[in-house]
Protein backbone atom coordinates (compact mmCIF):
# COMPACT_ATOMS: atom_id res chain seq x y z
CA UNK A 1 0.00 0.00 0.00
CA UNK A 2 1.89 3.21 -1.24
CA UNK A 3 -0.41 6.34 -0.28
CA UNK A 4 0.75 9.96 -1.49
CA UNK A 5 -0.38 13.26 -0.61
CA UNK A 6 -3.78 11.46 -0.57
CA UNK A 7 -7.12 13.79 0.57
CA UNK A 8 -10.57 13.29 0.82
CA UNK A 9 -13.36 15.97 1.01
CA UNK A 10 -17.32 15.20 1.76
CA UNK A 11 -19.45 17.56 0.16
CA UNK A 12 -23.13 17.93 1.14
CA UNK A 13 -25.35 21.06 0.81
CA UNK A 14 -24.32 23.22 3.55
CA UNK A 15 -20.91 21.78 4.93
CA UNK A 16 -17.38 20.65 3.06
CA UNK A 17 -15.58 18.57 5.32
CA UNK A 18 -11.96 17.62 4.71
CA UNK A 19 -11.57 14.43 6.82
CA UNK A 20 -8.32 13.64 5.22
CA UNK A 21 -5.46 15.76 4.24
CA UNK A 22 -2.27 15.13 2.17
CA UNK A 23 -1.78 11.61 3.56
CA UNK A 24 1.57 9.86 3.07
CA UNK A 25 1.72 6.30 4.05
CA UNK A 26 3.15 3.27 3.25
CA UNK A 27 2.78 -0.28 4.17
CA UNK A 28 4.55 -3.50 3.07
CA UNK A 29 3.59 -7.00 2.89
CA UNK A 30 3.46 -8.38 6.40
CA UNK A 31 3.16 -4.94 8.19
CA UNK A 32 0.78 -4.53 11.20
CA UNK A 33 0.01 -1.24 12.33
CA UNK A 34 -2.63 0.46 13.82
CA UNK A 35 -4.07 3.76 13.79
CA UNK A 36 -4.97 5.82 16.65
CA UNK A 37 -6.50 9.38 17.55
CA UNK A 38 -9.73 11.37 18.19
CA UNK A 39 -12.85 10.76 16.70
CA UNK A 40 -13.42 12.50 13.52
CA UNK A 41 -10.01 12.24 12.40
CA UNK A 42 -10.53 10.61 9.66
CA UNK A 43 -8.91 7.13 10.93
CA UNK A 44 -12.04 5.10 9.08
CA UNK A 45 -12.33 6.89 6.27
CA UNK A 46 -8.50 6.12 5.55
CA UNK A 47 -9.35 2.30 6.26
CA UNK A 48 -12.39 2.93 3.61
CA UNK A 49 -10.16 4.49 1.42
CA UNK A 50 -7.72 1.52 1.55
CA UNK A 51 -10.02 -1.30 1.60
CA UNK A 52 -11.61 0.47 -1.70
CA UNK A 53 -14.88 1.19 0.26
CA UNK A 54 -14.13 4.77 -0.63
CA UNK A 55 -12.04 6.92 -2.99
CA UNK A 56 -9.95 10.03 -2.34
CA UNK A 57 -10.80 13.63 -3.75
CA UNK A 58 -7.02 13.84 -4.47
CA UNK A 59 -3.72 12.56 -4.40
CA UNK A 60 -2.10 8.93 -5.49
CA UNK A 61 -3.13 5.68 -4.09
CA UNK A 62 -1.23 2.32 -5.40
CA UNK A 63 -2.56 -1.44 -4.02
CA UNK A 64 -0.13 -4.12 -5.24
CA UNK A 65 1.30 -2.23 -7.30
CA UNK A 66 -1.61 -0.99 -9.26
CA UNK A 67 -2.87 2.42 -9.15
CA UNK A 68 -6.54 2.55 -7.35
CA UNK A 69 -7.09 6.40 -8.81
CA UNK A 70 -8.53 6.07 -11.83
CA UNK A 71 -9.18 2.53 -11.87
CA UNK A 72 -13.40 1.38 -13.15
CA UNK A 73 -15.57 0.46 -10.08
CA UNK A 74 -16.08 -3.07 -10.91
CA UNK A 75 -12.00 -3.46 -11.41
CA UNK A 76 -11.76 -1.85 -7.46
CA UNK A 77 -14.63 -4.63 -6.69
CA UNK A 78 -12.65 -7.10 -8.11
CA UNK A 79 -9.44 -6.09 -6.25
CA UNK A 80 -11.18 -5.37 -2.98
CA UNK A 81 -12.97 -9.06 -3.15
CA UNK A 82 -9.76 -11.16 -3.68
CA UNK A 83 -7.77 -9.42 -1.75
CA UNK A 84 -8.41 -7.50 1.33
CA UNK A 85 -10.49 -9.09 4.39
CA UNK A 86 -12.59 -6.42 6.71
CA UNK A 87 -13.66 -6.68 10.33
CA UNK A 88 -16.03 -3.91 11.99
CA UNK A 89 -17.27 -3.03 15.28
CA UNK A 90 -20.57 -4.13 14.76
CA UNK A 91 -19.28 -7.15 13.06
CA UNK A 92 -21.63 -6.55 10.10
CA UNK A 93 -23.09 -10.08 10.06
CA UNK A 94 -26.43 -10.87 8.26
CA UNK A 95 -29.02 -11.27 10.57
CA UNK A 96 -31.38 -13.63 8.34
CA UNK A 97 -28.64 -15.64 7.55
CA UNK A 98 -26.63 -18.79 9.21
CA UNK A 99 -23.58 -18.06 10.73
CA UNK A 100 -22.92 -20.75 7.46
CA UNK A 101 -23.89 -18.92 5.23
CA UNK A 102 -22.36 -15.69 6.55
CA UNK A 103 -19.14 -17.19 6.38
CA UNK A 104 -19.76 -19.01 2.33
CA UNK A 105 -20.81 -15.24 1.22
CA UNK A 106 -17.39 -13.74 -0.66
CA UNK A 107 -16.68 -17.54 -1.36
CA UNK A 108 -19.88 -17.21 -3.58
CA UNK A 109 -18.89 -13.78 -4.87
CA UNK A 110 -15.70 -15.13 -5.67
CA UNK A 111 -17.41 -17.65 -7.64
CA UNK A 112 -15.85 -20.67 -5.57
CA UNK A 113 -17.71 -24.11 -6.31
CA UNK A 114 -20.29 -25.18 -3.76
CA UNK A 115 -18.26 -28.23 -2.69
CA UNK A 116 -14.80 -26.40 -2.16
CA UNK A 117 -16.90 -24.08 -0.27
CA UNK A 118 -18.41 -26.36 2.17
CA UNK A 119 -14.68 -27.59 2.48
CA UNK A 120 -13.83 -24.43 3.46
CA UNK A 121 -16.31 -23.06 5.70
CA UNK A 122 -16.21 -26.24 7.36
CA UNK A 123 -11.91 -25.70 8.13
CA UNK A 124 -12.43 -22.26 8.98
CA UNK A 125 -15.14 -23.15 11.46
CA UNK A 126 -13.52 -25.36 12.94
CA UNK A 127 -10.22 -23.17 13.42
CA UNK A 128 -12.41 -20.37 15.18
CA UNK A 129 -14.21 -22.82 17.11
CA UNK A 130 -17.37 -22.22 15.38
CA UNK A 131 -18.11 -26.07 14.17
CA UNK A 132 -20.95 -26.57 16.54
CA UNK A 133 -22.43 -22.84 15.50
CA UNK A 134 -22.69 -23.20 11.99
CA UNK A 135 -26.49 -23.40 12.36
CA UNK A 136 -27.24 -20.71 14.45
CA UNK A 137 -27.95 -17.35 13.42
CA UNK A 138 -26.22 -14.26 14.45
CA UNK A 139 -28.59 -13.05 16.90
CA UNK A 140 -28.33 -16.80 18.72
CA UNK A 141 -24.65 -15.84 19.53
CA UNK A 142 -22.56 -13.73 22.18
CA UNK A 143 -20.70 -11.11 20.97
CA UNK A 144 -17.39 -12.51 20.96
CA UNK A 145 -18.52 -15.61 18.98
CA UNK A 146 -20.36 -13.46 16.29
CA UNK A 147 -16.82 -11.58 16.10
CA UNK A 148 -15.40 -14.73 15.36
CA UNK A 149 -17.95 -15.50 12.61
CA UNK A 150 -17.21 -11.87 11.11
CA UNK A 151 -13.00 -12.91 11.46
CA UNK A 152 -13.95 -16.10 9.46
CA UNK A 153 -15.90 -14.06 6.77
CA UNK A 154 -13.16 -12.20 6.30
CA UNK A 155 -10.86 -14.85 6.32
CA UNK A 156 -12.17 -17.65 4.11
CA UNK A 157 -11.10 -15.83 0.57
CA UNK A 158 -7.36 -15.75 2.52
CA UNK A 159 -6.91 -12.00 1.42
CA UNK A 160 -3.91 -10.85 1.68
CA UNK A 161 -4.56 -7.50 3.36
CA UNK A 162 -7.04 -7.40 6.57
CA UNK A 163 -8.41 -4.33 7.57
CA UNK A 164 -9.76 -3.97 11.21
CA UNK A 165 -12.20 -1.05 12.31
CA UNK A 166 -12.05 -1.20 16.29
CA UNK A 167 -12.40 -5.20 15.76
CA UNK A 168 -12.47 -5.05 19.85
CA UNK A 169 -14.78 -2.31 20.48
CA UNK A 170 -18.14 -3.97 20.83
CA UNK A 171 -16.57 -6.77 22.96
CA UNK A 172 -16.24 -7.43 26.67
CA UNK A 173 -11.89 -7.92 27.52
CA UNK A 174 -11.65 -11.80 27.41
CA UNK A 175 -13.61 -11.95 23.45
CA UNK A 176 -11.32 -8.57 22.53
CA UNK A 177 -8.41 -10.61 23.80
CA UNK A 178 -9.27 -13.26 21.85
CA UNK A 179 -9.43 -11.60 18.99
CA UNK A 180 -6.40 -9.76 19.19
CA UNK A 181 -4.75 -12.77 19.62
CA UNK A 182 -6.23 -14.30 16.24
CA UNK A 183 -4.91 -11.12 14.62
CA UNK A 184 -1.45 -11.73 15.97
CA UNK A 185 -1.94 -15.66 14.67
CA UNK A 186 -2.71 -14.04 11.26
CA UNK A 187 0.25 -11.54 11.18
CA UNK A 188 2.40 -14.28 12.52
CA UNK A 189 1.35 -16.57 9.50
CA UNK A 190 2.25 -13.45 7.30
CA UNK A 191 -1.01 -11.36 6.63
CA UNK A 192 -1.02 -7.36 6.39
CA UNK A 193 -2.95 -6.02 8.92
CA UNK A 194 -4.80 -2.13 9.16
CA UNK A 195 -6.50 -1.79 12.34
CA UNK A 196 -7.97 0.75 13.89
CA UNK A 197 -8.45 1.18 17.72
CA UNK A 198 -8.67 3.73 20.64
CA UNK A 199 -7.14 1.34 23.03
CA UNK A 200 -3.78 1.33 23.65
CA UNK A 201 -3.60 -2.09 24.67
CA UNK A 202 -4.96 -3.19 21.27
CA UNK A 203 -2.57 -1.27 19.56
CA UNK A 204 0.31 -3.07 21.67
CA UNK A 205 -0.27 -5.92 19.52
CA UNK A 206 0.86 -4.01 16.51
CA UNK A 207 4.57 -3.31 14.92
CA UNK A 208 3.45 0.28 14.92
CA UNK A 209 1.08 2.25 16.15
CA UNK A 210 -0.02 5.84 13.60
CA UNK A 211 -1.56 8.90 15.22
CA UNK A 212 -3.72 10.93 13.59
CA UNK A 213 -5.49 14.31 14.11
CA UNK A 214 -7.50 16.58 11.72
CA UNK A 215 -6.96 14.34 8.51
CA UNK A 216 -3.66 14.39 9.00
CA UNK A 217 -0.88 11.82 10.18
CA UNK A 218 1.07 13.57 13.59
CA UNK A 219 3.43 10.58 14.34
CA UNK A 220 4.01 7.43 14.54
CA UNK A 221 5.15 4.92 17.34
CA UNK A 222 6.93 1.24 16.96
CA UNK A 223 5.59 -0.59 19.60
CA UNK A 224 8.10 -2.36 22.07
CA UNK A 225 6.07 -6.32 22.07
CA UNK A 226 8.15 -6.21 18.33
CA UNK A 227 11.42 -5.53 19.46
CA UNK A 228 13.84 -8.19 18.47
CA UNK A 229 15.63 -8.94 21.81
CA UNK A 230 17.72 -11.95 20.82
P1 LIG B 1 -12.92 8.63 12.66
O1 LIG B 1 -13.02 7.27 12.04
O2 LIG B 1 -11.52 9.02 13.00
O3 LIG B 1 -13.85 8.83 13.82
P2 LIG B 1 -14.14 9.47 10.17
O4 LIG B 1 -13.18 9.03 9.15
O5 LIG B 1 -15.35 8.65 10.40
O6 LIG B 1 -13.37 9.70 11.57
O7 LIG B 1 -14.63 10.95 9.84
C1 LIG B 1 -13.72 12.01 9.48
C2 LIG B 1 -14.52 13.27 9.19
O8 LIG B 1 -15.27 13.11 8.01
C3 LIG B 1 -15.52 13.62 10.29
O9 LIG B 1 -15.58 15.02 10.40
C4 LIG B 1 -16.81 13.07 9.73
O10 LIG B 1 -17.91 13.79 10.24
C5 LIG B 1 -16.65 13.28 8.25
N1 LIG B 1 -17.38 12.27 7.46
C6 LIG B 1 -17.18 10.94 7.47
N2 LIG B 1 -17.99 10.32 6.61
C7 LIG B 1 -18.76 11.29 6.03
C8 LIG B 1 -19.80 11.31 5.04
N3 LIG B 1 -20.20 10.19 4.45
N4 LIG B 1 -20.34 12.51 4.72
C9 LIG B 1 -19.92 13.65 5.28
N5 LIG B 1 -18.93 13.72 6.21
C10 LIG B 1 -18.36 12.56 6.59
P1 LIG C 1 -22.29 -12.90 26.47
O1 LIG C 1 -21.41 -13.24 27.62
O2 LIG C 1 -21.49 -12.50 25.26
O3 LIG C 1 -23.40 -11.96 26.77
P2 LIG C 1 -24.49 -14.68 26.11
O4 LIG C 1 -24.96 -14.69 27.51
O5 LIG C 1 -25.18 -13.88 25.06
O6 LIG C 1 -22.94 -14.30 26.07
O7 LIG C 1 -24.40 -16.16 25.58
C1 LIG C 1 -23.88 -17.19 26.37
C2 LIG C 1 -23.93 -18.44 25.55
O8 LIG C 1 -25.30 -18.81 25.24
C3 LIG C 1 -23.22 -18.28 24.23
O9 LIG C 1 -22.47 -19.47 23.98
C4 LIG C 1 -24.33 -18.11 23.22
O10 LIG C 1 -23.96 -18.65 21.97
C5 LIG C 1 -25.47 -18.92 23.82
N1 LIG C 1 -26.77 -18.32 23.45
C6 LIG C 1 -27.22 -17.09 23.81
N2 LIG C 1 -28.44 -16.86 23.29
C7 LIG C 1 -28.76 -17.98 22.58
C8 LIG C 1 -29.91 -18.36 21.81
N3 LIG C 1 -30.97 -17.56 21.66
N4 LIG C 1 -29.89 -19.58 21.22
C9 LIG C 1 -28.82 -20.39 21.35
N5 LIG C 1 -27.71 -20.09 22.07
C10 LIG C 1 -27.69 -18.91 22.69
Amino acid sequence: INIKNLSKVFRTEEVQTAALNAIALQINEGDFISVMGPSGCGKSTLLNIIGLLDSGTEGSYQLLEQEIIGMKENDKARLRKQHIGFIFQNFNLIDELSVYDNIELPLIYNNVASAERKKRVETIAERLSLGHRLKHYPQQLSGGQQQRVAVARALITNPKIILADEPTGNLDSKNGNEVMELLTDLHANGATILMVTHSDYDASFSQKTIYMKDGAILNEKQNARNVDVL
